[in-house]
């Protein structure tokens, strides 16, 4: 499908621009091997079409990652992002074009914007979507649980606590300290057999520890599905090394950002799967160029999110069903919230994750001044 199918043709006016920030604190600790969050502070855009119809998205501080601050976000929202769309009038991937032309990077701050424009279109024209995407609402995805790079037994009782609640696949940080990686992952089956699990070293190993920890995994026959960035993201040769030296599923995340990202990582052989996330991307366009190169390449895609709120994660999961080649999800982010958060969107029960259907995204409309920090800020 290209990406003009999956847009209405109908011109839109975009009469304002906003951006609130926010914090909201975390139940428990989010770790991995690059970072360590105990709250989280994110930005909320809209866009206000002419004639009152408003969309929301988000993007969240992932400093470590994007390189973004809350602060930055803010800034390019109120700034450069906000002057390219405030007045502009044009269809929705004109209107997207301006928001990825107005300035370099700044990808969480031109997702949550672009997020905000598709939820505002899709609410203009009175469809979720997911069928502004050329997709459909219905069918059911298959959510995971993170548990936080921790000692042994903390992510012992994580993962006794996730099975419990109803989880089936948990994504198992590791990478910090490879000789521990093995006590961690013994100590997880331990508590929650029965259960499948991801494993995320978010770029903590070297090829040659890659190599050796995923082969002894191997060798023991542990219930692994995937194994996301073993290895640095500017190291595409070491990743295609693990790939062939290990029969278990390799997936890129940090190695991707874009469409010409996952060519590269096709044509290295680097990668079985991709992990997309709308933060990396700069928003739907983009994410749905990346889907396309691994479908054509025969490569499946999974969508995943920062920490960041259930805006963010209901975007993704409108991916998720409008394109085939996305079958895996990641999106476990409100459940660490501490916060109340928009409702509608999604409901999940148990692992079982499906849209609700609904104007645009589905949800309600955050109120600006609902956060308890004191709403902007
Ligand atoms: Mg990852």
């Amino acid at each position: 499908m290209s990406i003009d199918d999956r847009s209405p043709a109908a011109p839109l006016h975009v009469v304002a621009v906003r951006a609130h920030r926010h914090r909201s604190p975390l139940l428990r600790p989010f770790v991995t091997a690059a970072r360590r969050t105990d709250s989280v502070a994110f930005v909320v855009a809209e866009v206000e079409l002419d004639g009152g119809v408003v969309g929301q998205g988000s993007a969240a501080e992932t400093v470590a990652v994007t390189g973004e601050s809350a602060a930055t976000i803010h800034e390019a929202l109120t700034g450069p992002l906000g002057a390219a769309l405030t007045g502009a009038r044009g269809t929705l991937p004109e209107l997207a074009a301006r928001i990825a032309g107005a300035l370099p990077g700044a990808t969480s701050a031109k997702a949550a914007l672009d997020v905000a424009l598709h939820d505002a279109a899709a609410r203009a024209a009175e469809v979720p979507l997911v069928e502004l995407l050329g997709g459909s609402t219905g069918g059911e995805l298959l959510n995971d649980m993170t548990v936080s790079l921790e000692e042994p037994e903390v992510m012992a009782r994580r993962a006794r606590e996730a099975v419990d609640s109803g989880e089936q696949i948990l994504k198992i940080k590791l990478g910090r300290d490879p000789e521990e990686d093995r006590r961690r992952l013994d100590a997880v089956l331990e508590a929650a057999p029965g259960v499948r699990l991801r494993l995320d070293a978010n770029q903590g190993w070297s090829p040659e520890e890659a190599i050796r920890i995923l082969t002894g995994l191997e060798a023991d026959a542990l219930p692994i599905d995937l194994v996301e960035q073993p290895v640095a993201a500017a190291d595409l040769d070491g990743l295609a090394q693990v790939r062939a030296a290990v029969g278990l599923p390799i997936m890129a995340d940090e190695a991707v950002w874009t469409a010409a990202d996952a060519r590269r990582l096709v044509d290295a052989g680097a990668a079985d799967l991709l992990n997309i996330k709308l933060a990396k991307t700069g928003g739907v366009r983009e994410a749905l160029a990346i889907a396309d190169v691994a479908q054509e390449a025969g490569l499946t895609c999974m969508i995943g999110a920062m920490m960041e709120p259930r805006i963010s994660i209901t975007a993704a999961a409108h991916l998720a069903v409008a394109h085939p080649a996305i079958t895996l999800i990641d999106l476990d982010p409100p459940a660490w919230f501490a916060s109340p958060l928009p409702g509608g969107g999604y409901v999940q029960d148990g692992a079982r994750l499906r849209l609700l259907g609904g104007p645009g995204l589905g949800l309600d409309l955050l109120d600006p001044s609902s956060d308890p920090d004191g709403g902007e800020h």
